[in-house]
């Protein structure tokens, strides 16, 4: 672990953009784009002629031929003196039924410190959702046995996500997504269910979890305040933002398509033409805009982070 260890509170040269909310600072920490085919299979309806209609989504958010561009990555914030990672990407050497997620080895840890987020100085660690691209760097593989990457830190999972997932019959993939990347944690001691009300529920001074159910059952976004400012990150709530255009799109992975259908709707809709910043967690680069109305429906606006 020792090589994680640069100088507490540094920003260095080469790390990804980062979003100034008031007083908060967000980084975007990359760890890969996915594969071509992804925004086909995950999203099967935003078909090329759908995301066609939509010019402002290329070049950033599509290919000229229609293909979705997405990508994985995790948002660190520095809040108040507190140090925050929302989600933690896919993770490597992990097996996985998925090929764009098996054994991946990518330099995210490397990143992440360059963010000047060494794992042990982790505060809090806030998960949207349990899926396996959202919970992978939860743990490292140390000699054979999986370890939580930030031991000082506090790992937030809504209680309904968790009460799902405990009450389901899982599959071996998932059962060995569980084993390599939630349950060590939880054995660590390092885990808190948090109850979501509809109202949401603050887990540090400016950070809420805000529900968004229907892609999983406890996914939250995460909502950013500081002073007039606010930001959100939508978790799966928003896989992409051809989302915005048609909010209707659904996830071949939704376990609720239509309550998804319904949060997307009501997020996007307090969202629009507000000064609030939304954070995608699969969207590619520029990754972050404003949300505004537009012939009767919705577009991002984007806003780059400042490249460090
Ligand atoms: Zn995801």
């Amino acid at each position: 672990m020792h090589q994680f260890t640069p100088p507490p509170h540094t920003v260095v040269h080469g790390s990804g953009p980062t979003w100034a909310v008031g007083e908060l600072l967000v980084h975007r920490v990359d760890e890969t784009e996915l594969p071509p085919p992804t925004g086909a299979w995950l999203l099967p309806e935003a078909t090329p002629d759908a995301v066609g209609d939509a010019r402002w989504l290329r070049p950033d958010f599509a290919t000229p031929d229609g293909a979705l561009r997405l990508a994985s990555h995790s948002f660190a914030v520095e809040a108040n003196g507190l140090r925050v990672l929302v989600d933690t990407g896919i993770g490597n050497g992990r097996t996985r039924a998925n090929p764009a997620f098996d054994h991946l080895d990518t330099p995210y840890l490397q990143r992440l410190t360059a963010a000047g987020f060494a794992p042990e100085s982790v505060d809090l660690v806030i998960l949207t959702h349990l899926h396996t691209d959202h919970v992978g760097w939860n743990t490292l593989d140390r000699n054979g046995s999986w370890v939580p990457t930030f031991p000082n830190a506090r790992y937030l999972v809504a209680r309904t996500e968790w009460d799902y997932w405990a009450g389901v019959e899982m599959d071996e993939p998932r059962r060995q997504l569980f084993r390599d990347s939630v349950h060590p944690v939880r054995d660590a001691g390092l885990l808190d269910l948090v109850d979501v009300p509809d109202t949401g529920s603050e887990v540090a001074p400016g950070i809420r979890l805000r529900p968004t159910p229907g892609h999983t059952p406890g996914q939250v976004a995460v909502e950013l305040h500081s002073g007039a400012r606010s930001a959100v990150i939508t978790g799966d709530c928003i896989h992409h933002p051809v989302q915005l255009h048609r909010p209707g799109i659904t996830s071949c992975v939704d376990i609720d398509p239509a309550q998804a259908i319904h949060s997307r709707r009501e997020l996007v809709a307090s969202l629009a033409d507000t000064e609030t910043l939304l954070l995608g967690s699969h969207f590619p680069p520029p990754t972050a805009g404003l949300v505004t109305t537009e012939a009767g429906t919705y577009r991002l606006r984007p806003v780059p982070g400042v490249s460090s």
